[in-house]
């Protein structure tokens, strides 16, 4: 059975690092980069340049899978094709495709053209550059920075950017950078409870950003400053030196087919067994794929699951080639937790019987950094 696994982010090397050599597996595994990026981790490259990657090949040693470096083109469903970039046109028996997400600016105009994004090291590698030349003692323009959406993206970088800000202040004997977090909705965070909001509030607060919930931005400028709808109806302009957006997300949109449909987001709807219903043998995972749970709940798109699911493909997998019978993807919650800087989190963890304890401070960033490190361990 030859298998094409599309991506090595958290499904797809869920996926291929679970595969052990089987006679009836063929798996080849393509990603555009030799490494794994650690995208949760991404908002701590951007404020101290850790490293956020893990190379892909030692990752793959003893598993069934082989891997290329390719740039993916285009994934058609009605040819069976998936095209690459100046490379090789792949075939395939099972496809799984798991190729991620792009920054989505909604249309709102000069956003994209010129507000930055954190979705890539690269990205996390320009705004930590950014961050130290407003230090430097010949930089003239206007040091203000926005971060557009306050979801977890949003406040895990500011507050990372917001400790930085108090160092290099204190480094180098100048004030400190005003950072704005500016959000469209009533709350920041909506994906958090009301009383750890508010504790989130108040260390946002205390490091001196200025929270504008109720402020949709309406338009990006060249310069880094936004113009911004005000909770009475009017308009401001935010001067800021840089806006960095981290509002939204939407499907990388690669795959093309005449029966393909799209859900929220350009997300590709999954029935239970991950699988596209107008094809079967091809499998969407992670944040591309719109699924639901086995409550008719859609599943939201984060590396959790996307981790699940790799993992659940791969037993998919191996049951095929044995011959076996395959089952629904089950998806399950251990926790959230959000970074606030330093040794400061917030979050909670599931327990039995559908409750939930929620931690802060020290314990919940030990709770945060254990995850992460469970991750890298769970691949190796
Ligand atoms: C700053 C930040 C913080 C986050 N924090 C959390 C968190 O705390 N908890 C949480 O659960 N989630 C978090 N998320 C969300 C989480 O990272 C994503 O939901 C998760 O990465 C989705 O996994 P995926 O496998 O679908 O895609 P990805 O992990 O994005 O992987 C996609 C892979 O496809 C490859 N690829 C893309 N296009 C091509 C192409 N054309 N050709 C070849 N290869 C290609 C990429 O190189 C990448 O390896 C965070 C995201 C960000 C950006």
């Amino acid at each position: 059975m030859k298998i094409l696994i599309l991506g090595a982010g958290y499904a797809g090397i869920a996926a291929a690092t679970s595969l052990k050599p089987h006679a009836n597996l063929d798996v080849t595994l393509i990603d555009r980069n030799p490494y794994h990026t650690v995208e949760t981790r991404l908002h701590e490259a951007a404020a101290h340049r850790t490293k956020v990657t893990l190379p892909l090949a030692p990752l793959l040693q003893g598993t069934a899978v082989k891997l290329d470096l390719a740039q993916v083109s285009e994934v058609n469903l009605d040819t069976g094709e998936v095209k690459t970039n100046g490379g090789p046109t792949y075939t395939y028996d099972k496809l799984v495709v798991g190729l991620g997400s792009v920054t989505n600016f909604f249309r709102i105009p000069g956003l994209a053209e010129h507000a930055a994004e954190l979705k890539t090291t690269e990205d996390a590698d320009a705004i930590y550059a950014h961050f130290n030349r407003l230090f430097e003692p010949n930089y003239t323009g206007n040091r203000d920075v926005v971060i557009g959406g306050a979801g977890l993206t949003g406040v895990e970088l500011i507050t990372e950017l917001a400790q930085r800000n108090q160092q290099l202040a204190e480094k180098h004997g100048l004030k400190p950078v005003k950072l704005y977090l500016v959000e469209a909705a009533p709350t920041i965070l909506p994906i958090v409870e009301a009383k750890l909001r508010s504790e989130v509030e108040k260390v946002l607060r205390d490091y001196g950003i200025e929270i504008l919930t109720n402020h949709k931005i309406l338009e990006g400028h060249s310069d880094g400053s936004i113009t911004v709808g005000t909770p009475d109806g009017g308009k401001r302009r935010i001067e800021a030196g840089k806006t960095v957006w981290t509002g939204g997300i939407m499907a990388r949109d690669l795959v093309k087919g005449e029966k393909l449909e799209k859900g929220p987001g350009g997300r590709i709807p999954v029935d239970r067994t991950l699988q596209v219903p107008a094809y079967p043998g091809v499998y969407v995972l992670g944040d591309m794929a719109f699924g639901k749970d086995e409550h008719g709940n859609p599943m939201p798109p984060n590396a959790q699951l996307a981790g699940q699911q790799g993992r659940y493909m791969a037993e998919q997998l191996l049951a095929m080639a044995n011959g076996k019978p395959t089952s629904e993807f089950m998806p399950y919650t251990q926790g959230e937790f959000i970074s606030l800087g330093g040794l400061n989190a917030v979050g909670w963890v599931t327990l039995p019987g559908d409750k939930k304890m929620s931690l802060t401070g020290p314990p919940a960033h030990l709770m945060k950094r254990a995850s992460e490190t469970r991750w890298v361990l769970s691949l190796k």
